[in-house]
């Protein structure tokens, strides 16, 4: 089974898409993850990517896309995968569909996140991330804050804010490119029928958690 996180930053794709990986046991794959990871063991693909994304820029797809197809060809990903991060464009999109075709598989749902604007931007500053590579885990200082301050709840690591999370510059820039290049996929994936919408936010009192749980519960029919 293959599913897509689509939805602009700090809508709660990667905690949507971890609690559905811990209920499901399918792999999440979060190609920002991966770069960060390659940015800290400071790997020539980390070294290139970073040049982009230190500005809040898409990292051209020459690195991008075979990165991903390494990660679906992996052992780990045999059973299917969550793509958090991926495609981002049209042209990612349309690759994605021929890579999987390829190998027999499908996109068989996209789950397409909305929040309101300013509640996403509020939500992207009080963000903060485990530290340790391992876990990963993600933080939110009014909606979901650790136990005690600065520290992962699970592992004990340091918590810390992602560098282009902390000036709205880079923040602003990024949903100006979601809105551009990423938010046309709602389109191409509703008339391919798959596209299912959810919209988390304090407003309505939903989050997370209960998304997810709703996901899972069709997943498993
Ligand atoms: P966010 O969703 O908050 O931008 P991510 O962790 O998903 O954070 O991505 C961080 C950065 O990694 C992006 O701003 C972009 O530079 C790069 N990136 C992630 N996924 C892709 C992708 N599919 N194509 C191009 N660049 C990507
Ligand atoms: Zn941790």
């Amino acid at each position: 089974m293959v599913i897509i996180m689509l939805g602009a930053q700090g809508t709660g794709k990667g905690t949507v898409a971890g609690f559905i990986s811990q209920d499901t046991g399918l792999v999440q794959l979060s190609t920002g993850d991966i770069f960060r990871k390659n940015i800290k063991e400071q790997t020539k693909l980390g070294i290139e990517a970073n040049k982009y994304i230190a500005k809040g820029d898409l990292v051209p797809d020459e690195i991008t896309v075979p990165m991903v197809v390494e990660y679906l060809d992996s052992d780990i990903a045999k059973n299917g995968v969550i793509l958090d991060g991926f495609p981002r464009s049209l042209e990612q999109a349309e690759k994605l569909d021929k890579i999987l075709a390829q190998r027999g598989k499908k996109v068989d749902l996209v789950i397409n996140l909305t929040t309101p604007r300013d509640e996403i931007i509020d939500r992207i500053l009080t963000r903060r991330v485990c530290s340790n590579q391992q876990c990963k885990t993600t933080y939110n200082l009014k909606m979901n804050p650790p136990k005690v301050e600065g520290i992962c709840d699970k592992c004990g690591s340091e918590l810390i804010q992602r560098e282009d999370d902390s000036n709205e510059e880079s923040i602003n820039k990024r949903l100006e490119i979601y809105d551009t290049q990423t938010a046309p996929l709602v389109d191409y994936y509703n008339k391919k029928g798959i596209l299912r919408t959810e919209e988390i936010s304090v407003r309505i009192n939903r989050l997370g958690r209960q998304v997810a749980d709703d996901i899972i519960k069709d997943i498993k029919g």
